[in-house]
């Protein structure tokens, strides 16, 4: 499915129906470039889960939980990732395979990692459409 978006309140609306949808265990990666969207999107789903907490970027850490929601959310950016064993050293394997909703920013670096049943989701720019312009491709 493949969604086109122009301005941060559509993407953010777009991101918002998953988290209204989500069931447990919900795996969703999210890949595109610096400052495609990806938080945005996460920032939607945060609020279609009812999460009221703010919720930005994991700079310093690897991965942020959120639950004051309808279920736990689990926002990965995982961009400083350099090996695998940096995701066991976080237990990666109980958030990946546990009741919550995991959004994994940058996921294609730890592509090995992913459970085989998650949506995978690339949002790109096309300059030609202008800067707000975004297409969200999700597969999944
Ligand atoms: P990423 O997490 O992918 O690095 P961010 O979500 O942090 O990106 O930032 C996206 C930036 O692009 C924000 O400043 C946002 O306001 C801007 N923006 C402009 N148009 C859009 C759009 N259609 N969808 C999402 N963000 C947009
Ligand atoms: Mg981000």
């Amino acid at each position: 499915m493949i969604i086109e978006t122009y301005s941060p309140e559509e993407t953010f609306e777009v991101g918002k129906k998953i988290g209204e949808k989500a069931v447990p265990g919900g795996i969703y990666t999210l890949n595109g470039d610096l400052g495609t969207g990806k938080t945005v999107f996460t920032q939607g789903v945060a609020a279609g889960l009812g999460i009221r907490e703010p919720v930005n970027s994991p700079t310093f850490t690897i991965v942020q939980e959120y639950r004051d929601g309808r279920l736990p959310l689990y926002h990965f950016d995982v961009y400083r990732i350099e090996e695998p064993e940096e995701m066991e050293e976080i237990g990666y394997d109980d958030y990946f395979f546990g009741e919550g909703i995991c959004l994994i920013e940058w996921a294609d670096r730890i592509r090995e990692l992913i459970p085989r049943d998650h949506v995978d989701i690339t949002i790109q720019k096309d300059l030609s459409r202008g800067m707000d312009y975004r297409r969200i491709e999700m597969i999944g």
